[in-house]
């Protein structure tokens, strides 16, 4: 679980303001959900045979004998609440939702314990231009945040009966190879052999690789519905690998799966994954209701544009007002206020507790701000203020206090207030 320091929080707030900005160009709207639900809850819509309810989550009793477990996804949530608040009859819903999750895994590089997603989710809408619409938002969010290197995959999983005739023709070819799998495999092979594609063990991969596909035991409809997003897709101008081993290994997922992916990131390379459920919200007593999301993970893809070199805004002031003497300490603290109500968006940062003129510099300099202002006895008296640049080698101007927001308008247009 990491701690956001002060250096870091603002390229988290810019990441979180386009990817919000994104789905908020599309029509979607925010939920606010709890972080702890009722274990039975992930235990129905994850699966009991995955390792996120087998190994992963953070589950205890609470004082009424209650079992609670802290989200390891969202989606979960999400349906639960818009079942109970009556938001699926008679309507379509496109929603989003960000915020941590939790998971008790191994943590190594991109893999953490607490971890944050956006998630996005649409419920109603059974069409394949729903999926594009929503792949399209994700391809929006990397153009906007400035992100190459990518890759879009995406496969059809079918319907729930043609996805039991491929299953049944992966158990028999599973258990043909049944001494090349290992413990968690053999284990699947009965309750949820498509996760078994799904390992992350290399030495399966040789005995995955060779197994039947999905796509061959495709039915009519699921075709047509899956050239129907490719189309979408084609007409966009987004590609995409179809990949016929990616699989999300639970029973109520139908359809279209996605997810983008990076080579710049060592093993956890997923940066988002989604899809088609259409039977997650029956399955846990709703109506049958057609569903798309997905889920970004905000780690993996801060650090992929770090490894980028995309630059993020510091979120340092613009200003540091060095104040000298009584007068300076008095008028100091309501000139800042006028300012930044004469400047809206101007991070102003006020010397308080006093200090030397050097050691008020020094704060300055440490605040990270562009500019300090000075305001000493004789400036108050002549309603002036001393503007330095501490970042170039500019010289300093003496400014009228009534022109100073005219000039700082000015000189920071090139660094948006
Ligand atoms: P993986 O295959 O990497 O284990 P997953 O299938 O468990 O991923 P999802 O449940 O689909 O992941 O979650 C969506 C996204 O959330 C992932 O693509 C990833 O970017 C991110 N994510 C998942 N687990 C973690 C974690 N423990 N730490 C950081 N990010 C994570
Ligand atoms: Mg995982």
């Amino acid at each position: 679980m990491n701690d956001i320091l002060p250096g870091a929080s603002s390229a988290w707030q810019h990441l979180e303001s386009v990817l919000r900005e994104v789905v908020h160009a599309y029509g979607y709207t925010e939920m606010r959900l709890p972080l702890l639900e009722k274990t039975e809850l992930f235990k129905r819509s994850i699966g009991e045979v995955t390792d996120i309810v087998e190994k992963e989550m953070y589950t205890f009793e609470d004082r009424n004998g209650d079992s609670l477990t802290l989200r390891p996804e969202g989606t979960a949530g999400c349906v639960r609440a818009c079942m109970e608040h009556g938001l699926l009859h008679n309507q379509v819903q496109r929603l989003w939702y960000g915020g941590p999750m939790f998971r008790h895994e191994r943590p190594q590089k991109g893999r953490y314990r607490q971890f944050h997603q956006l998630g996005v989710e649409s419920f109603g809408m059974a069409g394949p231009d729903i999926d594009a619409e929503m792949i399209f938002m994700t391809a929006r969010m990397w153009q906007r945040l400035g992100l190459e290197h990518t890759t879009l995959q995406v496969n059809s999983l079918g319907t729930p009966q043609a996805r039991s005739s491929y299953r049944a023709a992966l158990v028999e070819y599973l258990k043909g190879r049944y001494d090349e799998l290992d413990e968690d495999s053999r284990r699947r092979l009965e309750s949820n052999p498509l996760r078994i594609l799904d390992s992350k063990n290399p030495a399966l991969q040789v005995v995955v690789e060779a197994a039947p596909v999905l796509p061959d035991y495709l039915d009519e409809e699921s075709r047509e519905h899956f050239a129907g997003l490719l189309a979408l897709l084609d007409a966009a101008g987004i590609d995409y690998e179809v990949n016929p081993r990616l699989v999300r290994g639970l029973d109520y997922y139908s359809r279209t799966v996605f997810e983008w992916v990076t080579d710049q990131l060592g093993a956890q390379g997923t940066i988002c994954a989604g899809g088609r459920y259409d039977g997650l919200v029956e399955y846990l007593g709703g109506r049958p209701t057609p569903a798309f999301g997905f889920a970004v993970g905000l780690e993996r893809l801060l650090a992929l544009l770090q490894e980028s070199g995309v630059e993020f805004p510091d979120g340092c002031p613009h200003l540091y007002l060095v104040l000298v003497g009584e007068q300076g300490r008095l008028r100091g603290l309501v000139f800042a206020d006028e300012l930044r109500d004469a400047l809206p968006g101007l991070r102003v940062q006020c010397n308080c507790d006093g200090g030397s003129f050097k050691s008020q510099f020094k704060r300055a300099d440490r605040s990270g701000a562009e500019y300090a202002l000075v305001l000493g006895d004789d400036e108050v008296e002549q309603q002036t203020a001393t503007l330095k640049p501490l970042r170039t080698d500019a010289g300093q101007e003496v400014l009228q206090q009534q022109d100073t927001a005219a000039r700082l308008r000015k000189l920071l247009a090139s660094a948006p207030v």
